[in-house]
């Protein structure tokens, strides 16, 4: 698996217990960004383009969503942390694996009526990715398609976020 073994394992990360999959490995190396916006790139088009604008979440999302919206041809919406985006805003706490956060999203950013596909790095809880599909629904926006460099299929995610309808894609799995 040549985008798997170029993650790196970092175990008690950031709490013991927690074995951290840490994407940096995989993005410095330059054929293993690559291969993970090409795939992610190939499946687009391959399966359809059912949405209008990307939305990333930050600040790993930004670095897959910025690549995936020149290749695709699509806008992107940065959702941020909070006090970061000058304009209008809409924001929520949410669960995080270790915790809470915040997020905040333009409420102009995303027309109503648009199809969305947001993504970020990894699929753990599915917290942080429900958090940004809440942004998006609250402005009228449509998610299309959630998708993911690497998903943890046993802490549940996946099957939480699917089990409330939305689509899942991820390039890599991690026990
Ligand atoms: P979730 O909200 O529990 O699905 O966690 C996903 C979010 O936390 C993403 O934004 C990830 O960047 C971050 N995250 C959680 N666990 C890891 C990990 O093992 N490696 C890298 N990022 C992680």
């Amino acid at each position: 698996m040549p985008i798997k073994s170029r993650i790196r394992t970092i175990p008690d990360y950031p709490k013991k217990g927690i074995m951290f999959r840490d994407i940096t490995t995989l993005l410095k190396d330059p054929v293993g960004f690559r291969l993970v916006i090409d795939q992610m790139t190939q499946h687009y088009l391959e399966h359809g383009m059912d949405f209008d604008v990307i939305v990333g979440m930050e600040a790993r999302g930004f670095i897959i969503g910025g690549a995936l919206s020149y290749t695709l041809g699509k806008g992107f919406v940065p959702i941020r942390k909070p006090g970061k985006l000058p304009g209008d805003v809409v924001g929520q706490e949410y669960q995080l694996e270790y915790g809470t956060d915040k997020v905040e999203m333009h409420t102009d950013a995303v027309v109503q009526g648009s199809r969305v596909l947001l993504v970020d790095d990894l699929l753990a809880t599915g917290g942080t990715a429900l958090a940004g599909a809440a942004h998006v629904e609250k402005v009228g926006g449509i998610i299309s398609e959630m998708a993911f460099i690497v998903n943890l299929p046993d802490i549940g995610g996946q099957k939480k976020i699917e089990s409330k309808g939305y689509n899942v894609f991820c390039l890599a799995e991690f026990e």
